[in-house]
């Protein structure tokens, strides 16, 4: 029933690349960390057995930042609370993951307003966005899913190198936010 029955002649051939982003992708452990309402739909994952994220081994959140290498943010991130938010990212074990859960933590949501964050992009690198207000639980399992897909074919070395040159030349030649023209607007 092990890996050894399907690997009859004793070799396994592969990358370094491909094996560090199977283990990563199957080692994650999330912060303990929740902000307003989509928390209460991160929790269902973790403590109900419907959705049960154990089948991942990622129902262990962890306490401490140091032991942990994702960080779901699960709601609104306020101006108050941005700094506590970018300690405990800068705390976590590299390398790490951000998963921005819901409407409110991506762009602010409904939360148009000078005491919300409007996208906790502002504050910290995020890897993978979930829209909805709230999202439910199979949403979340769905994002968790594509984010270990994401880290699985995760780069390392020269590759890396060569892509976040790519990424950077891209961002560069982009138009401005502000030179885009808003639709149904003149001038
Ligand atoms: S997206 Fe909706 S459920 Fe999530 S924090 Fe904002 S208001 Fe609450």
């Amino acid at each position: 029933m092990g890996l050894e029955e399907k690997l009859p002649s004793g070799f396994l051939l592969t990358t370094v690349e491909k094996l560090a982003g199977y283990m990563r992708k199957n080692s994650l452990w999330p912060a303990t960390f929740g902000l307003a309402c989509c928390a209460i739909e991160m929790m269902a994952i973790g403590s109900a057995s419907k959705y049960d994220i154990s089948r991942f081994g990622m129902e262990v959140f962890r306490a401490s930042p140091r032991q942990a290498d994702l960080m779901i943010v699960a709601g609104r991130l306020s101006n108050k609370m941005a700094p506590v938010v970018r300690q405990i990212y800068d705390q976590m074990a590299a390398p790490k993951w951000v998963l921005s859960m819901g409407a409110c933590a991506s762009s602010g949501g409904m939360f148009n307003n000078y005491a919300i964050v409007q996208g906790v992009d502002h504050i910290i690198p995020v890897d993978i966005y979930l829209p909805g207000c709230p999202p439910r639980p199979e949403m979340l399992m769905d994002a968790i899913l594509k984010l270990h897909e994401q880290i699985g074919n995760e780069k390392l070395g020269v590759n890396r190198a060569k892509i976040v040159k790519e990424v950077e030349a891209s961002a560069i030649a982009a138009t401005p936010i502000h030179q885009i023209p808003v639709f149904g607007k003149q001038g």
